[in-house]
Formats: structure tokens, sequence, C-alpha cells
């Protein structure tokens, strides 16, 4: 029986900015988020442990992914600056503020560029 890769990656929730992790697993260019789970502080520790590599592809849901664990939103926006992950929170908003680098822009559909994660520990 093989496993798939699984890679964690933090996302950070825009109310009240504050993080948490999401496990992802491969599958063919796309990676599947399974959990999500929050992380008590929010610091650089947690911020280096998790930012190691780049996810890159399609990102989809498995049925049992239970949403953000503070505002319970499934979707993602990825930051274009900085490859951060955060909510999406703002369906009817055009515009969005990273909450890792502060940048803020215009909602665009994430194309498969890559974002930020770390291994599975
Ligand atoms: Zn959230
Ligand atoms: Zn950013």
């Amino acid at each position: 029986m093989v496993f798939p890769e699984a890679k964690i990656a933090l996302c950070m929730c825009s109310e009240g900015k504050r993080p948490f992790g999401v496990r992802f697993e491969e599958y063919e260019n796309e990676w599947k988020a399974t959990w999500a789970f929050a992380i008590k502080k929010k610091g650089s520790a947690e911020r280096e442990k998790y930012d190691k590599t780049t996810l890159k592809g399609k990102i989809r849901w498995d049925d049992d992914y239970p949403g953000c664990p503070y505002c319970g939103s499934r979707g993602f926006v990825i930051c274009c600056d900085c490859g951060g992950l955060n909510c999406n929170l703002h369906s009817n908003d055009e515009t969005f503020t990273c909450g890792w680098c502060g940048a803020s822009g215009e909602l665009s559909d994430y194309e498969g560029g890559g974002f930020n994660a770390g291994g599975d520990r």
C-alpha cells in the first residue's frame, strides 16, 4: 500500500490574524487538503518549521476537510508576493490583504504556481 506524500502548509486566517496548519496530500499535480488544525502561538518558529518548501499544483479539498478552525472557510487565497496561504473570506470583495507580508491586491484565481509549506512532522 502506497501512502501519498503529505505536507503541512501554514494558512493565515484574516479573522484575528491567526495561523493554522493545513495538511495536504499529493495526488498527480494536485494537493488535496485533508485536515486543518489551530496553532496556538503565532511566532517565527512555526513559520520556519512549515515554510521550507513550495507546493506546486492545483488545490482541491477532501470531502472531510473541516475548513478553517477559526472562520470555517474552505477557500484559500495564495499571495502572489510571498506565496503565503490565506483564508478566503472575501467572496464579495475583489481585494485581499495578505496576513503574512501585508501586501494587498486584487483577488485572482490560483493558477498552481505554488505556495509555502513544509514537511509533515
Ligand atoms: Zn479563517
Ligand atoms: Zn504575502
